[in-house]
């Protein structure tokens, strides 16, 4: 039900709708009549690779943050529990193989699709986690499908040359079984297409987010991660670039007619870390109430690979792919985060301390007491998860930030 704090309606949102739709339903379509072939992807795994080589492609984390948003995943993670995967292992791994073994999936509801596409290959890339991996193994297991997948080096403060080499050629070599299961070969001018709309893509959506350094702000982190839907599942396609130049345009027109996300916007904060699925809108309303905006978040950020350049798919990939946040260590961290507060002005951040992702959890090791010192930026650590609810308490939550903004209030 809306009330005056509710998100202020974007109009793109229903391309947006259509967007994924289709991307569901071409799936669907494929798994049914076996083509064109299925590959299932890490969300920062080699996309642009699978996109060339004629795959249709799957991300089974984007399904995780469905069943977190519809908040099915609470309910079901004790099934892959009792299968043996721990709870305090990532909860898009432990929700989805719950979805898949209690068979119930937000797909259903949303666009009668039954269950989830079958997999013709397995692709990862554990620059984000190991947990990525484990997650596919199980599914090879079922399916009896080929696991393929990068190894990237992890923590990194500068990127070395033999780093990049490495990574290229892993990408390359992930090329032999790909044309196995394909059973087609390698059409080099199909990658460079989808390289080249995979940069086109990230500058739109760098450029939709950096509207929101506009004071006050044209849209909020959690209108974001709503239509960031496309940067993770149509990268690499004409229709990604197509969503975000529509995307852009509105947002633009927002910015040029002073159009605030939140009204009266008082207060401009950081999300760093993963979103609460489940409390999206609980935590924007009570946002919003407070006259506070989301600006900025490292999450949303993380679809950005401008790095990629048809002319050398594979080392530009393996840049775009080793240059993300996630892989980087603190020093770098707090410098990207730093810069981030130079151009989106925010006063505070609020780090969400997820606790079935240590990889997207930056509060753990000093890090908001150093940006504090050496910066002077406010923060306040939440305790919560992506998808599993009991490990989120919303009184709690809502009375520790209502005391963050009172002590931004003061300052
Ligand atoms: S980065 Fe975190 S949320 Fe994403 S797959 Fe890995 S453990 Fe799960």
């Amino acid at each position: 039900m809306k009330n005056e704090y509710s998100r202020k309606g974007i109009a793109a949102a229903a391309t947006l709708k259509k967007v994924m739709a289709d991307h569901f339903y071409e799936l669907d379509e494929a798994a049914r009549t076996g083509f064109p072939k299925i590959a299932w992807c890490t969300s920062v795994g080699p996309a642009e690779l699978l996109r060339g080589m004629g795959f249709l492609v799957y991300y089974p984390e984007n399904h995780g943050a469905m069943l977190g948003a519809t908040r099915m995943a609470t309910e079901l993670i004790p099934y892959a529990n009792a299968i043996g995967y721990s709870p305090e292992i990532c909860s898009y791994l432990t929700s989805d193989i719950g979805s898949y073994l209690r068979k119930k999936t937000p797909l259903t509801k949303a666009y009668r699709i039954e269950s989830v596409p079958r997999p013709d290959v397995l692709v990862f890339n554990t620059n984000q986690c190991r947990d990525v991996q484990d997650w596919f193994a199980w599914y090879s297991r079922e399916f009896k499908v080929p696991l393929i997948g990068i190894h990237t080096h992890r923590g990194i403060g500068d990127i070395w040359d033999y780093q990049i080499k490495d990574i290229a050629q892993q990408i390359e070599g992930l090329v032999p079984k790909l044309e196995e299961v394909s059973g087609k070969e390698l059409d080099m001018d199909r990658l460079k297409e989808a390289v080249e709309y995979s940069r086109r893509t990230s500058e739109l959506w760098r450029d939709c987010l950096e509207s929101a350094s506009a004071i006050p702000s044209p849209w909020t982190f959690f209108d974001a991660v709503i239509h960031m839907g496309p940067a993770v599942v149509a990268r690499g396609t004409r229709q990604g670039v197509e969503y975000y130049e529509l995307l852009l345009a509105e947002l633009r027109e927002r910015v040029a007619n002073n159009v605030a996300a939140v009204e009266g916007e008082r207060h401009r904060l950081y999300w760093e870390g993963m979103p609460v699925w489940g409390k999206l809108r609980a935590l924007s309303e009570q946002l919003s109430s407070l006259r506070t905006c989301v600006v900025a978040s490292t999450y949303c950020s993380s679809w950005i690979f401008e790095q990629l350049d048809p002319d050398d798919p594979f080392e530009s990939m393996a840049l775009a792919y080793t240059e993300l946040f996630i892989v980087r260590d603190e020093p770098y961290k707090e410098r990207y985060i730093e810069s981030c507060q130079q151009l989106f002005k925010f006063d505070g951040i609020i780090f969400h301390d997820a606790r079935t992702c240590p990889n997207n959890t930056n509060s753990r090791y000093g890090m908001p007491e150093r940006l504090r010192q050496g910066s002077g930026i406010a923060s306040l650590v939440i305790d919560g998860d992506l998808n599993d609810l009991r490990c989120y308490s919303e009184e709690q939550t809502k009375t520790q930030i209502e005391a963050f903004i009172e002590q931004l209030e003061g300052s």
